[in-house]
């Protein structure tokens, strides 16, 4: 049975710490504790080992635990949050880890061995835009897989979660859709209205759900595909024989090697297509 716990509500905490949202680091927080609950849930908390990213205040800290999470071990960049963030740890004792620093450098292995965690965690994250972006293709680019999580449950703006789980032919396939889709799967769960949010962001939030493959769907070097792929959208309208000259000088060979027609279009390719594509330009190189 998911706990109740008798802490004071987001409000008076965020009036009692001023924790007025700084622009700066992209704070919009979410007071709304039966939707933090909702994204708990979404992530699988109940028994699981939670890596959250940009607690906060802990509005999705308290529900990750409130739902059952065995321990969250968090990353802050924010101080003013330390205080809140230890009352939640004495509500929960030994179930929360705070680490102060920057997501970006955390190195999350690292990180989850310190506390004793060897198995993969569930991620959980509301996190400002620019840095869920990075953050995702810092964790889809890991130089091990299967990597540190065996899911993400990440809030991301709507249109960055269209292109996340985009197909083939479809207006928001690119470079993140045959990123993710090369080594996860990717499914939308739910949208969350602007109004969720104190202060309300300009945008409807999504979020996301990912699983990492055991395996990518087809081999490739992660490197190869990254440059095939930024060649190919770097000019999404041209056919792939013109894009692909930034690459290699013989494009229309490259391309007979992956066996890929040279009037094709990089967002009618699939996934396996541009990892034929990269293994074509590493024989080249
Ligand atoms: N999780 C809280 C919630 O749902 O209400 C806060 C969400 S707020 C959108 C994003 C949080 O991420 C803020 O607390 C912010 O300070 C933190 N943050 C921003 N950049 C970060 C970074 N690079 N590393 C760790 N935390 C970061």
């Amino acid at each position: 049975m998911p706990e109740t716990d008798n802490l004071p509500p987001l409000r008076d905490v965020i009036a009692a710490h001023d924790l007025m949202a700084k622009k700066s680091l992209g704070q919009n927080f979410l007071l709304d504790l039966n939707l933090t609950r909702r994204i708990a849930r979404a992530a699988d908390a109940e028994g699981a080992i939670v890596y959250e990213v940009g607690p906060g205040p802990g509005g999705l800290t308290r529900a990750l635990l409130a739902e059952g999470a065995a321990k969250v071990i968090a990353v802050e960049r924010d101080q003013r949050c330390v205080a809140p963030l230890y009352q939640i740890a004495m509500a929960y004792p030994d179930r929360l880890f705070v680490e102060m620093g920057d997501a970006m450098t955390v190195d999350e292995a690292a990180l989850l061995q310190h506390y004793g965690i060897a198995e993969p965690v569930r991620v959980a994250a509301n996190l400002p835009y620019n840095v869920g972006t990075a953050l995702l293709i810092k964790w889809l680019t890991a130089a091990t897989w299967p990597p540190f999580f065996s899911s993400l449950t990440v809030m991301f703006q709507r249109e960055v979660a269209e292109r996340i789980v985009a197909a083939p032919g479809t207006e928001h396939y690119g470079r993140l859709s045959v990123l993710a889709g090369w080594r996860c799967t990717a499914k939308i769960l739910f949208d969350v209205s602007r109004t969720a949010f104190v202060p309300p962001p300009k945008i409807v939030s999504t979020i996301v759900r990912l699983e990492p493959l055991p395996e990518p769907v087809a081999p490739a070097e992660l490197a190869d595909l990254q440059a095939v792929t930024a060649a190919a959208f770097g000019q999404r309208r041209k056919m792939l024989r013109q894009s692909l000259k930034t690459l290699v000088p013989d494009a229309e060979a490259l391309l007979a090697e992956a066996g890929i027609a040279p009037t094709e279009r990089p967002e009618r390719l699939s996934v396996t297509d541009f990892a034929s594509l990269a293994r074509a330009f590493r024989k080249r190189c």
